[in-house]
C-alpha cells in the first residue's frame, strides 16, 4: 500500500463533469490498496474572476482582503470533489488548509509554508478515506489564525509540500496538458513532451515562464527528494517525471524556509572579454558568438548591457587558458562593427585576465531577493567590487578581481554560515543530450535601466538591498561595461528586469535611494525568451545558435543574461512569440518525441 497525493489543476476540476470524471480516477487509485490526499485547485477560472471582482472595487485592494476572497475558490472545489467521491461510494472529507494545519509564514498574497501537522491527515488516511484538501491556502503562525495564500499557482507548493509532510511516496500533478513538453504547447504547436527532467532544469523553466509547474514545488521535491510527476488529467500516459537528486535529511519544520545557500563555489580560472560599443541592430552577437564557437572555444557567462545612442555592451567570459583564442576572434570581428574606420571609439575590445567567478548555491533562494541582495552587501562590505552579475533560480555568480577571490570566499562563507564546495566538474564528453531542453516565454516582465550609477562597491548592494527589503524579485541584472565620468567620478549603467506587478513597487522604493544614480528608465514593452538545458554546461556553440536564430529572424536582442543551465534575451514584447518559436525551431525540440 502506498500514499498517494494527487493534485488537479483548476481545468482539471473546471465543471461538475470534469470533477466527476477526476473523482472516479482517485476513486481507481484508492481502490488499487493506496491511501490517497487529493489537492485542489478552484474551477476553471474562479481565481481570475474573484481578482476581477476585487479590481472593481478597488485598484490596489488589502492583500489580507484578497487572501480572505481569493482562499474561497479552494473551498468550492473541495467540496464538491469530496462529494463526488461520496456519491461513488468513496469514503472522503474535504479539509480546508487551516484544517490539515497548513501553517504558513504571515505574509499574504505570497506566504511561504513552515510547517504542515500530518496528524489529522494520517487519521482520515487510516480510516480509509480519500482526503480532499484545499491548494493555495494556509494559515499564518501569528496569534490572530489569519488565512494565506502562497501565490498564483501555489496549489502545486501546497500538493509538493502535503506529499513532503506525510512522507507520501509519490506526488502527482494533473492538469490539462501530457506533461512537460518544451515549451508552452499553447504558443507553439509542435512542442514534444518530455519523458524526464531534473529539477535544476525546471526550476529554471518554470521561474522563466513555464507555468506548468509553481516554482517553488520543484524547490520542495528538490529539497526532500520528493518523486514528482506531471501527467494528463484526461489519459493514462505516464508524463514527465522531475528528477531530483538524493537529498541531504531536512527537518519538517520551516519546510520552504530551509537554509537558502547550500554552498559558496570559486573558479580562480576565468577571464573577461568586453566588446564595448558595438551597433545595436539584428545579428551583431550572432556573429560574435558564431565564431567564437567555429572556434570551439566555450563561453560561459555572457551579458549584453542596455545601451545608450545606438549601440551595446557584450560581454563574456572564457576559462583563461582560451583567452588569447577568445581575443583573437573579437578583435577580428570588430572592426566590422566600427561605423567609420576613424572612430577607434567603435568596437573597442577589452580584457581582464584576471578575472575570478563566485557564487552562492542553493534551491533555498527562489523568490527571496534578500539573499542575493545579502551576496551583494558581503562583498561591498569586504569591500569588493563586482564586475558582472549572473542569477539563476538556484545561484548568483559574481565576476571580481582575481586577487579578491580569498577574502570573497572567507566573506560569504561567514555570512552564509557554509562551506567552499567543490564546483562540480562540468560533463564535456557525456552524452547529456539534448544540450537544450527547453524553451520558454516572459511577456509579464518589465525592464528596470539605472543611468550613472557610481562605480564603487556598495551600490549593487543598496539597490538589490532596497528591492528585497520590497520583496522585489529581480532577474537578468546586467551592468554595463563602459565606465563614463560624471562629475570626475565613475559611474556604469544597470539594468534588471522584474515582474510587470512589482514594477511601480520598484520604481516607488528606488526613489527612496537618494544618491547613487542619476535616472530611472522603464520599458515594459518586452519579452524574455530562454533556454534551459544542463547539457549545454561546456558545450560550444549554444549560444551561438540561440543568437543566431533570432538574427535570421531579424529579431534585435535588448539584453542578453545566462547562468550556467541557462540563456535568456530580451526582446521586443511584439516579437516574443516569433523569438520563441524561431529558437524552438532552431534547437530542433519538436523533432524529439
Ligand atoms: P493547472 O490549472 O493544472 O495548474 P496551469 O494552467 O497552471 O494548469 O499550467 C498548465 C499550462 O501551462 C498548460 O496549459 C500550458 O499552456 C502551460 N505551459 C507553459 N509552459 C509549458 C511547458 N513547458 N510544458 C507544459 N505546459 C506548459
Ligand atoms: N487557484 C490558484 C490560482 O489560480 C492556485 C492554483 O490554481 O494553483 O492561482
Ligand atoms: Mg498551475
Amino acid at each position: 500500500m502506498a500514499l498517494i497525493v494527487q493534485k488537479y489543476g483548476g481545468t482539471s476540476v473546471g465543471s461538475v463533469e470534469r470533477i466527476q470524471t477526476v473523482a472516479q480516477r482517485i476513486q481507481k487509485t484508492a481502490q488499487k490498496g493506496n491511501q490517497v490526499v487529493v489537492v485542489v485547485s478552484a474551477m476553471g477560472k474562479t481565481t481570475d474572476t474573484l481578482v476581477k471582482l476585487a479590481s472593481e472595487i478597488s485598484p490596489d485592494p488589502c492583500r489580507r482582503e484578497m487572501d480572505m476572497l481569493l482562499s474561497t475558490g479552494e473551498q468550492v472545489s473541495i467540496a464538491l470533489m469530496s462529494m463526488a467521491l461520496q456519491q461513488l461510494g468513496q469514503p472522503a472529507i474535504s479539509l480546508t488548509g487551516a484544517q490539515v494545519g497548513i501553517v504558513t509564514e504571515a505574509e499574504h498574497s505570497r506566504a511561504r509554508i513552515l510547517s504542515i501537522k500530518p496528524h489529522r491527515i494520517q487519521r482520515h488516511l487510516d480510516r480509509g478515506e480519500v482526503v480532499v484538501v484545499a491548494g493555495f491556502q494556509g494559515i499564518s503562525n501569528g496569534t490572530e489564525l489569519e488565512i494565506t495564500t502562497l501565490g498564483r499557482g501555489g496549489s502545486d507548493t501546497s500538493a509538493v509540500a502535503i506529499a513532503a509532510s506525510l512522507k507520501a511516496s509519490c506526488c502527482e500533478i494533473y492538469t490539462d496538458v501530457p506533461g512537460i513538453l518544451t515549451t508552452d504547447p499553447r504558443l507553439v504547436r509542435d512542442a514534444q513532451l518530455m519523458d524526464e527532467i531534473t529539477c535544476d532544469e525546471m526550476l529554471e523553466l518554470a521561474s522563466l515562464g513555464a507555468k506548468v509547474l509553481h516554482p517553488r514545488a520543484v524547490e520542495i521535491a528538490r529539497n526532500y527528494g520528493i518523486p514528482l510527476v506531471v501527467r494528463s488529467s484526461w489519459s493514462e500516459a505516464p508524463g514527465t517525471r522531475v528528477l531530483s537528486p538524493i537529498p541531504k535529511p531536512r527537518s519538517l519544520e520551516g519546510l520552504e524556509l530551509t537554509k537558502a545557500v547550500d554552498g559558496v563555489e570559486f573558479d580562480r580560472d576565468q577571464a573577461k572579454v568586453a566588446l564595448l560599443r558595438v551597433p545595436d541592430r539584428p545579428g551583431v552577437a550572432a556573429r560574435l558568438f558564431g565564431e567564437i564557437a567555429h572556434q570551439q572555444v566555450d563561453v560561459d557567462l555572457i551579458i549584453q548591457s542596455i545601451h545608450e545612442g545606438n549601440s551595446n555592451d557584450i560581454a563574456f567570459t572564457v576559462v583563461k587558458n582560451v583567452l588569447t583564442k577568445a581575443e583573437a576572434v573579437a578583435e577580428a570581428i570588430a572592426p566590422a562593427l566600427r561605423n567609420s574606420l576613424t572612430n577607434s571609439n567603435e568596437a573597442e575590445v577589452m580584457v581582464e585576465k584576471g578575472a575570478a567567478k563566485i557564487a552562492i548555491a542553493g534551491a533555498g533562494m527562489i523568490g527571496r531577493p534578500g539573499i542575493a541582495a545579502k551576496m551583494f552587501k558581503t562583498l561591498a562590505d569586504a569591500q569588493i567590487n563586482i564586475e558582472m552579475i549572473a542569477t539563476s533560480e538556484v545561484k548568483v555568480s559574481c565576476v571580481i578581481a582575481q586577487q579578491d577571490g580569498d577574502r570573497a570566499i572567507d566573506a560569504l562563507c561567514n555570512a552564509f554560515d557554509v562551506q567552499l564546495s567543490t564546483v562540480p566538474v562540468a560533463p564535456k564528453t557525456v552524452e547529456v543530450s539534448p544540450p537544450v531542453r527547453g524553451v520558454a516565454l516572459d511577456s509579464q516582465q518589465a525592464q528596470i535601466a539605472l543611468l550613472h550609477v557610481k562605480d564603487k562597491p556598495g551600490m549593487a548592494a543598496s539597490i538589490f538591498g532596497v528591492l528585497a527589503d520590497n520583496n522585489i524579485s529581480v532577474d537578468t541584472i546586467i551592468q554595463s561595461q563602459r565606465c563614463r565620468i560624471i562629475d570626475g567620478i565613475p559611474t556604469r549603467d544597470i539594468a534588471f528586469t522584474v515582474a510587470q506587478g512589482d514594477l511601480q513597487a520598484a520604481q516607488t522604493a528606488l526613489e527612496t535611494l537618494s544618491e547613487g544614480f542619476s535616472q530611472v528608465i522603464v520599458d515594459t514593452d518586452i519579452a524574455k525568451v530562454s533556454i534551459v538545458g544542463a547539457g549545454m554546461v561546456g558545450q560550444p556553440g549554444i549560444a551561438a545558435k540561440f543568437f543566431e536564430a533570432l538574427a535570421k529572424d531579424k529579431i534585435n536582442i535588448k539584453m542578453i543574461a545566462t547562468s550556467e543551465i541557462k540563456i535568456s534575451c530580451v526582446v521586443a514584447k511584439e516579437e516574443g512569440i516569433k523569438a520563441l518559436k524561431a529558437v524552438h525551431q532552431a534547437f530542433e525540440l519538436a523533432k524529439r518525441g
